[in-house]
């Protein structure tokens, strides 16, 4: 799930939203000191809800900021085959409504809402939203990570109009057209197998001669007859004026370039973590996933990372939801091992008329 991330400090405060806490009453200064969440979770994946299910029994009444949609990237895979428990698999946004569900039979509140700053300055740790803002003891970040873009000429321009980057949102669209696919990884793979249902065609365009993708994919992508291989080339262009007509593609063999004609291009080559929010709060790597240690807690205590957010190695719905329930296990011995939080007293300032 691709939350917004806007600037820390163009962050209003206000009110948070009607049952997730204390309404704020009427007068010069609104307080806020009541309904300090114990755990909550930023992201509606896999991670943040097996974080919401494992916060929720052990009583802690875990509040999720799912987002605008629930479930994160995995609601957006048409069938997930390797998560044990489907043995004919299941639907990615059929899975996030079973975990939602799950969770909330123990007392976890769904909210959705996307959290746009965060404060971890000093505890309760502060989280503003679209519609409010949330002081919470612990945190568990679940903002999972959002797809690449090639920055190419055109992409950005035709995106919605042949571009896309969700082949199970748009691949309808592309009924008997011939479409292309970027990238050589599982996504890749995965996303152009399902675009055969639509497609007449589906051309993946790799940057080298060797798929990165698992066996049982390329298996089933090289025995498909829509799928075709551009080997060792790029896009260096999409084209087109009300919509994508054409793409240019560089041989980086050769070095010949060349146009190929396409009614759309999906584009899966890699991911970058949803970690804006917490930059220079919180130790992260280079290439910007929060860093934890093996009990997932950040660097900052009571704060945890669950999921693609911190994780650029597994990612998988079962990794995602497995690091979200130790997530929640490592908050609750956290609280645990609190002393009573001292009572907030910061007022809000209600603004002149
Ligand atoms: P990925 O494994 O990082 O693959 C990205 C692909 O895009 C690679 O083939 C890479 O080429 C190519 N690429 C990267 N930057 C590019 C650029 N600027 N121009 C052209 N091509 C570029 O990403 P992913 O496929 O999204 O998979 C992410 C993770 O999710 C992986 O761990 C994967 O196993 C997992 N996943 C699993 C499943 C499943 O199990 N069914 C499904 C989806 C994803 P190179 O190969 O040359 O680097």
């Amino acid at each position: 799930m691709e939350l917004n991330l806007s600037p820390i400090n163009n962050m209003p405060l206000q009110a948070a939203p009607a049952g997730t806490r204390s309404e704020p009453e009427a007068g010069p200064n609104v307080s806020t000191n009541s309904d300090v969440i114990k755990v909550l979770i930023l992201g509606s994946g896999p991670a943040g809800l097996a974080a919401a299910l494992y916060a929720a029994r052990a009583e802690l009444k875990p509040v999720v900021l799912a987002g605008m949609e629930l479930g994160g990237q995995a609601a957006l895979t048409h069938t997930i085959e390797n998560y044990p428990g489907f043995p004919t698999g299941v639907g990615g946004a059929e899975l996030g409504e079973l975990f939602q569900k799950q969770a909330e039979r123990f007392g976890a509140t769904v909210e959705y809402d996307s959290a746009t700053a965060v404060d971890l300055s000093s505890r309760p740790y502060r989280v503003s939203t679209y519609s409010g803002q949330y002081l919470a003891e612990t945190l568990i970040l679940a903002t999972g990570a959002s797809p690449n873009h090639l920055n190419v000429p055109g992409e950005k321009e035709l995106t919605g109009r042949g571009v896309s980057y969700c082949a199970t949102c748009d691949g309808w669209f592309f009924k008997d057209k011939k479409v292309v696919v970027v990238g050589g990884g599982d996504s890749a793979l995965e996303e152009a197998l399902f675009l055969t249902r639509y497609a007449s065609s589906v051309t993946i365009i790799h940057r080298r001669d060797a798929l990165r993708a698992g066996a049982i994919l390329q298996r089933r992508a090289f025995s498909d007859a829509k799928v075709r291989f551009i080997w060792n080339s790029v896009v260096t262009e999409v084209v087109g004026d009300v919509k994508t007509t054409a793409v240019q593609i560089k041989n980086l063999v050769t070095q010949e370039t060349s146009s190929f004609p396409t009614d759309g291009v999906f584009i899966f080559i890699g991911h970058t973590p949803n970690t804006q929010m917490y930059q220079g709060q919180l130790a992260m790597d280079d290439l910007g996933y929060v860093q934890v240690n093996q009990f997932t807690e950040t660097s900052k205590p009571g704060v945890y990372a669950a999921g693609e957010v911190m994780d650029s190695h597994f990612r998988q719905v079962i990794t995602s939801a497995g690091m979200g329930a130790a997530a929640a296990i490592q908050a609750t011995k956290f609280l645990e091992d609190q002393p009573q939080p001292q009572e907030v007293t910061e007022t809000v300032q209600e603004p002149s008329a």
